[in-house]
């Protein structure tokens, strides 16, 4: 039997998230000779077969170049500022760099919102598969511009682990400027060594990763652990992998081993019912007695709440049922 390295090549759909750090730098603004590469790896996965949506940070990196500003922005305003500036010049950079591979990009921008409500998010999986039929690369950010910190989904990790659910991937590729999860901070411990390859995502995983705190972007090892996480609950394959130089990924899908591959969970959650779980924003808490407890785990009881859980009034609006949406745009999965 093949492992899961060598069974990599074998996933069609892949969802492929591009850090700022990747694309771009502080000082230098976008680093176009390093876009030209991605879009020609991008560009032999697609000849190969494989179907590709781009999850793409560095908005607010290349607009901080623009606005003449040394520092990551502080402020919501000039973060705002920063990223409406940068997101034109980042996609009119990927809109070049693919043409010349006959490549035609979509921009796709999205919030919190447009996952969290069940309407919107159906509505955004059928402007991106559209895409999908047509030959188009999607290219997502989030829409910095109009989020503020409360309805952030707040790093690119997290957006490109909601893409992955919502377009139905079966891999999510995180190029990472490390190469992957470590036993220890590479950047502070030198005894520290890559871990190729994680089975299940343990909470000791979770206590490595660390907390979140890359230099250039949102997020750090913990928001990709995280991102991993939660696609494994999907049955979804995540790999983790340098991005800053070309080739590394084409070795991966090879079956070399390279970057850090997290395997999915043997049984994966429906459509609606991730979506539940980590779509969602927390709105309430349900407190259930033992045999609730029981009958949930056990017997996978799915009748309505026993007399002990409390469901605060706002909690109700968490879970809206598909019933409401028109034939054809309900999910098939749910
Ligand atoms: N959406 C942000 C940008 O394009 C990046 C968020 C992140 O780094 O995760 O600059």
């Amino acid at each position: 039997m093949s492992s899961p390295r060598q069974r990599l090549h074998k996933n069609k759909r892949i969802v492929i998230k591009i850090g700022s750090s990747i694309i771009a730098s502080h000082e230098k603004g976008l680093r176009e000779e390093r876009m030209a590469e991605i879009a020609e790896e991008v560009s032999i996965l697609r000849s190969e077969g494989h179907e590709i949506f781009l999850v793409s940070s560095g908005a607010i990196l290349c607009g901080m170049e623009k606005l003449g500003l040394t520092r990551r922005p502080k402020t919501i305003p000039l973060k705002q500022g920063a990223a409406a500036v940068g997101q034109s010049r980042l996609m009119w950079a990927y809109e070049k760099h693919f043409e010349k591979f006959q490549i035609n990009v979509a921009q796709v921008l999205l919030t919190r919102e447009d996952i969290a409500d069940r309407k919107r998010f159906i509505n955004a999986r059928n402007t991106l598969m559209t895409l999908l039929e047509h030959g188009i690369l999607p290219i997502i950010n989030e829409n910095d511009t109009v989020t503020v910190d409360e309805i952030k989904l707040g790093d690119n990790d997290h957006l490109a682990a909601q893409i992955t659910h919502l377009v139905d991937a079966s891999l999510l590729v995180i190029l990472s400027d490390v190469d992957g999860l470590f036993t220890a901070d590479p950047r502070k411990n030198p005894e520290a060594t890559l871990i190729p390859l994680i089975e299940e995502i343990t909470p000791e995983i979770e206590g490595i990763a660390g907390e979140p705190g890359a230099i250039s972007g949102t997020g750090g090892m913990a928001t990709k652990v995280q991102a991993a996480k939660s696609v494994a609950a999907y049955g979804v394959t995540t790999l983790i992998v340098n991005g800053t130089a070309p080739g590394l990924m084409q070795r991966a899908f090879q079956g070399e081993s390279i970057g850090t591959l997290f395997l999915p969970k043997p049984v994966r959650l429906t459509s609606k019912k991730h979506w539940i779980a980590h779509s969602l924003k927390v709105k309430g808490e349900v407190v259930l007695d033992a045999g609730a407890v029981e009958a949930i785990l056990k017997k996978g009881s799915r009748s309505s709440p026993p007399a002990s859980a409390r469901l605060p009034e706002n909690s109700r609006s968490a879970t809206p049922s598909d019933a409401s949406l028109p034939m054809g745009k309900r999910l098939q999965k749910a």
